[in-house]
């Protein structure tokens, strides 16, 4: 809202009835296509919670309590940037994971992420961690720890098998797990982002991002990741989790994190407000869709270029150029027709919605 106002200001200068329609006009566009597009839509996990401290430790800090108030403060930050913000949990209760997946699901939310903190015997052992869903550690994108710090430290509430998974056909099972494997490239790039900021910005040390089973993460059909911010048992790190300071950076560094990850998804909140000063109609070929995001490279689109994607609900459409000329982007349809996209259709733009034009 704060586009309209300031596009609006623009033609204070100059208030004859001309204009003044001019505003209105714009006014309502603005309005009506800024509803058009929905907010990014992040459900935060606080882990555990009620009867479930988290993590036993000997420090007497408590898990559930620091994870709390970093996902309160995270969520309030995304919310004045004009995200849309779901908690499992804002107060001190406890959730099964089932229930915690269910609120994600059912919110049809663009992210998932999941706070918690580590501990271990050693107190020497230090530094965070940040995991996607995965039974196998394969990926070359993932950035995997040293060897002698190559140990998965599962949270014992978080193990697949602390929660038995009882799907009604095998259908589900499989379906699971190929939902997960779509968003493995997004999830694994946002907690990549995160380990990034908690290393650059607060010299945490960086555990790496992991792949595991975690029951939680497996079940969300959406991009997940789960946060372990540290060790309680360190007494260094254990103070800094415990203090307003350290959760305060903490949840700085994931915000930085999720809006990094909406620019490299190319996730637009006024998508629809900038196609609305194009005048009138854009052209673009559709050349794929599909509930997988894909890097806007030539190598993933069978070398085409000029590429762009939007997102309309758990969908995401890819199309090929760009054009007010509909002879022109006719040309382009053949080109992409015959270079692998046999299906290549035209579709149009008009005041941010999409529409097919052959
Ligand atoms: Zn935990």
């Amino acid at each position: 809202m704060t586009k309209v106002c300031s596009k609006s200001l623009f033609f204070n200068h100059s208030l004859t009835g001309k204009a003044l329609l001019i505003i209105i006009l714009m006014f309502s566009g603005f309005l009506e296509s800024s509803f058009a597009q929905k907010p990014f839509k992040i459900v935060i996990d606080a882990g555990h919670g009620g009867k479930d401290p988290g993590r036993p430790n000997k420090s007497g800090i408590k898990e559930k309590d620091i994870v709390l108030n970093i996902a309160l403060d995270l969520g309030k930050k995304l919310k004045n940037s004009g995200n849309e913000v779901l908690y499992t949990r804002d107060k001190d209760v406890f959730l099964t994971l089932r229930q915690r997946a269910k609120i994600a699901n059912e919110a049809d939310a663009d992210l998932f992420i999941s706070i918690h903190c580590n501990a271990f015997h050693d107190s020497s052992v230090h530094g965070s961690e940040t995991f996607v869903y995965g039974l196998h550690v394969s990926n070359a994108n993932l950035n995997i720890a040293k060897k002698e710090n190559d140990i998965t430290f599962l949270d014992e509430h978080y193990q697949e098998t602390q929660e038995s998974f009882n799907p009604s056909s095998t259908e589900s099972v499989i379906g699971l797990t190929l939902m997960q494997e779509e968003y493995l490239d997004q999830s694994i790039l946002l907690a990549s982002f995160v380990q990034d900021n908690f290393r650059k910005d607060l010299n945490r040390k960086n555990r790496g991002v992991k792949q595991s089973g975690f029951w939680v993460l497996h079940n969300t059909y959406m991009p997940s990741i789960l946060i372990e911010a540290g060790f309680m048992t360190n007494p260094n790190e254990g103070a800094y989790l415990n203090s307003k300071k350290g959760q305060t950076e903490i949840s700085n560094s994931i915000y930085d994190a999720i809006i990094k990850y909406k620019k490299a998804i190319n996730y637009s909140d006024d998508f629809d407000v900038k196609s609305n000063n194009q005048n009138p109609i854009t052209y673009k070929v559709q050349i794929a869709a599909g509930k997988r995001w894909l890097e806007l490279k030539s190598y993933n689109f069978k070398g085409l270029k000029d590429l762009s994607r939007i997102k309309q609900g758990t969908i995401y459409k890819y199309f090929y150029s760009s054009s007010k000329s509909l002879t022109e982007i006719k040309k382009k349809k053949k080109y992409a027709r015959d270079n692998g996209f046999p299906n290549a259709y035209i579709v149009g733009f008009e005041n941010g919605k999409l529409f097919e034009v052959d």
